[in-house]
C-alpha cells in the first residue's frame, strides 16, 4: 500500500504528525485471512483439471521468518503447522535480476524500494503449505534444484500435478532453508471458504509464544545447535520486522521502551540512534492490554487475518507478530521474557527484572530488519534511507 500518508517522526515529538502504517503493508500483514460464519476449510485444486492438491487447511499469517536462511547443512523445521496455509503477499523466487539491471523505479514497481542485492520478478501471492498437507503432486526430476541436501526451488515449480501433468508449485527442504510447498497463485484455484476468525483474544491466546527468545546456548551436537539457533531466528525475525516498521515511523527519534520492549529493541535502537534529546515513550498496547499513555504503541497481528489491532486514538502503531506480542504482554510472559546481554544495564534497570540480565543476547535479525525496510515506501526518506544504507552497510551493527 504505496500512499503518502505516512511520515516518520521529526526529532522534536510532536504525536499529530506521527504517521501510521497502513495494514496491508508488507510481508506478513496480508488482509482477510478470515471468511464469514458458515465458511469452513479450504482445499486448494488444480486450475487445469480440478484435481485435489491439498488436504483441508485454514488460514494463517505467513510467519515473518518465512524467508529467512540459517546455517549451513542444517535441516530446517516445517515452515507451516499442520493443517494450515498462508498467501505470501511478496514477490518471491524465479526468475530474479540484479538490483542494477531492473532500475530504481522497476525496483519501485516491483515493491522494492531501496538497493538491494537481487530483486524478484516472480509473482506475488503463492500459497504456502507444509509438505505433509499437499496431495497429488508428484517431482520433476529435471526441475528439481538444489544444494547439496535437497530441494532450494531456485529454478521455479518442481511439482506437477499428478494427474494433469501441469506445474504447479516448489517443494523447498534444502538446508538452512524452512520446509515448505508454495503452490504458484495462478497453477490453483482454492476451493471453500475460509472460516471465520476467532475473537483477538482467543487467537491471541492461542497463538503465544511458549518459548522464551534468549536463554542459555543449548549445549548440542554442531547440527542440532544451528537448528536450536534457528527457532531462536523466528523471535528474531519478529523482531527485525517490527524494528523495521519503528525506523520507518521513528528514525532518529530516542526512546524509552516500556517493560520488555526494551529488551528487544533498546540495544538496536541505542546502537542506531545514539544520540539525540527527543524521548517517545514506546509501549506494548492490544487486547488485554489496553492503550497506555505513550508515543507509539507496539500491537499485535491477528494470526489469522493479518489485522493490525487498533487503538481508539490517534497513536501511531508498529504492529508485531502475535506470538512474540502475546508472550510479552499477556500474563505469564514478561517474566520469562528476553534477555539480551548486549542491552547495557542502565538500560534496562527499573524497567526489567534483573534476572533477566543473565541470559544471552536476542537481537532483531539484520537481514529480515532490512528485507522489510526496502519494501516499506518510506525508505525512500532520507531520515530513513540513511539508516537503511547503514545497516546494510555495516555488519554487526546490531
Ligand atoms: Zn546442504
Ligand atoms: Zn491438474
Amino acid at each position: 500500500m504505496a500512499n503518502g500518508t505516512v511520515q516518520a517522526v521529526r526529532p522534536v515529538s510532536d504525536p499529530d504528525r506521527i504517521g501510521r502504517i497502513g495494514p496491508t503493508e508488507g510481508r506478513g500483514l496480508s488482509p482477510a485471512g478470515c471468511g464469514t460464519s458458515g465458511g469452513s476449510l479450504v482445499v486448494f485444486v488444480c486450475a487445469g483439471c480440478g484435481a485435489t492438491l491439498s488436504a483441508p487447511v485454514e488460514r494463517v499469517v505467513l510467519p515473518d521468518h518465512a524467508h529467512r536462511q540459517w546455517g549451513n547443512g542444517v535441516l530446517m523445521p516445517v515452515l507451516m503447522e499442520p493443517g494450515t496455509y498462508a498467501v505470501d503477499p511478496a514477490r518471491w523466487g524465479p526468475p530474479w535480476r540484479p538490483w542494477d539491471e531492473v532500475g530504481e523505479a522497476g525496483a519501485a514497481a516491483l515493491g522494492v524500494f531501496a538497493p538491494v542485492y537481487r530483486v524478484s520478478l516472480g509473482a506475488a501471492g503463492a500459497v504456502v503449505l507444509a509438505p505433509g498437507d499437499v496431495r497429488g503432486t508428484v517431482l520433476v526430476p529435471e526441475r528439481c534444484v538444489g544444494y547439496c541436501c535437497g530441494l532450494d526451488g531456485s529454478s521455479g515449480p518442481n511439482l506437477a500435478c499428478t494427474r494433469c501433468g501441469r506445474m504447479v508449485g516448489a517443494r523447498i527442504d534444502d538446508c538452512s532453508l524452512w520446509q515448505s510447498v508454495r503452490l504458484e497463485a495462478d497453477a490453483v484455484r482454492r476451493v471453500g471458504g475460509d472460516s471465520e476468525c476467532p475473537g483477538w483474544e482467543e487467537a491471541l491466546a492461542a497463538a503465544r509464544w511458549e518459548k522464551a527468545p534468549g536463554g542459555p546456548w543449548p549445549e548440542r551436537p554442531l547440527e542440532l545447535w544451528n537448528r536450536a539457533v534457528a527457532y531462536e531466528g523466528v523471535w528474531e525475525a519478529a523482531a527485525g520486522v517490527a524494528l523495521a516498521r519503528l525506523v520507518a515511523v521513528a528514525a532518529g527519534v530516542r526512546m524509552v521502551w516500556e517493560g520488555p520492549l526494551s529488551v528487544l529493541f533498546s540495544a538496536a535502537w541505542e546502537a542506531l540512534f545514539p544520540v539525540g534529546a527527543s524521548r517517545l515513550r514506546v509501549a506494548l498496547a492490544g487486547p488485554g492490554v489496553g492503550e497506555p499513555d505513550a508515543d507509539v504503541l507496539v500491537v499485535p497481528v491477528h494470526p489469522r487475518s493479518g489485522a493490525v489491532w487498533r487503538p481508539s486514538g490517534s497513536v501511531p502503531v508498529v504492529p508485531l507478530a502475535a506470538g512474540a506480542w502475546a508472550h510479552l504482554a499477556l500474563p505469564g510472559g514478561p517474566e520469562l521474557a528476553v534477555v539480551s546481554g548486549r542491552v547495557p544495564e542502565e538500560v534496562l534497570r527499573g524497567e526489567v527484572s534483573v534476572e533477566m540480565l543473565s541470559c544471552r543476547r536476542s537481537r532483531p535479525d539484520r537481514e529480515v530488519f532490512l528485507d522489510v525496510l526496502a519494501r516499506l515506501p518510506q525508505v525512500r526518506e532520507p531520515g530513513v534511507r540513511a539508516v537503511y544504507d547503514r545497516v546494510r552497510g555495516e555488519w554487526g551493527l546490531f
